[in-house]
């Protein structure tokens, strides 16, 4: 039975975001055992983590599916062994209208306690749909966050918002996913976000600079009553868990307060 984290469960001080063995990608990039990663948590100072892999149905085809049963089994092993850690057991779901039935069905059973719901094949064709410039590229994937706000599976947390600008080929000064801009679907976003308790995260996957979502989002999103958002490295290794968590902390402390 899913039975997700309920909106008042403090997360301050847990890594909401970590990647393991069981994702792809966190794989081949050499992530650690798990075990190990329960220990570079704490050698960080942090006070717990959120186990987030992977389920994009569709993709990483070349890979076997996640063993769902090996998958408990091996997190619940290390939230037993590590007592001192606050440990809960996720998966990041992409997000994407064409299999989202399908992402629906696989993960409807299982005992998952947070779910980060992330448009990351916002695009076909992602390279053709930046060069048609900033304001066309950020507003497809925005409507791709909007349609999964009513996704068929439950979650707790939109992911990284703002994320094509990891990736978007514009000069930095061109780069911005800024509120003023993309008001009218952001707002919609901040709207649904509150009235449901859906979670925003602060993803820290961006070298370092606070725009996973802006300083200006997230203004807006806390003059509409929106709580203040979790921290997520999105670390695939563990050298990676807990990556500029002060710098975020202090970010989001100048704009929610304490
Ligand atoms: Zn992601
Ligand atoms: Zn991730």
């Amino acid at each position: 039975m899913t039975e997700l984290l309920p909106y008042s469960a403090d997360l301050r001080g847990i890594d909401c975001h970590v990647h393991s063995r069981f994702s792809p990608d966190a794989k081949n990039a050499g992530a650690d055992a798990p075990a190990r990663i329960a220990q570079a948590v704490r050698d960080k100072g942090l006070r717990g983590f959120i186990v987030t892999d992977h389920i994009d149905v569709g993709h990483w085809r070349e890979f076997d599916p996640i063993d769902f049963d090996e998958y408990f089994k091996t997190w619940n092993r290390v939230r037993a062994d590590n007592p001192d850690l606050t440990i809960y057991i996720g998966l990041e779901v992409g997000f994407e209208m064409r299999t989202a039935e399908q992402s629906a069905e696989l993960i409807k059973d299982l005992p998952l306690e947070y779910v980060i719901n992330s448009a990351h094949y916002w695009a076909q064709g992602v390279r053709d749909i930046f060069s048609r410039g900033r304001l066309d590229a950020y507003s497809v994937y925005l409507d791709a966050v909007l349609a999964s706000l009513d996704a068929p599976y439950p979650f707790t947390t939109i992911g990284h918002i703002g994320f094509p600008e990891r990736y978007a080929p514009y000069d930095k000064s061109e780069r911005a996913m800024a509120y003023e801009l993309f008001k009218p679907k952001l707002d919609k976003i901040i709207k649904t976000a509150v009235s449901r308790n859906i979670r925003i995260e602060e993803n820290t996957n961006a070298g370092g600079e606070m725009r996973l979502p802006r300083a200006d989002f997230l203004q807006a999103y806390k003059a509409a009553g929106g709580a203040r958002p979790v921290i997520g490295s999105d670390a695939h290794v563990s050298s990676s868990i807990g990556q500029y968590f002060d710098k975020a902390e202090k970010f989001l402390t100048d704009i929610f307060g304490e």
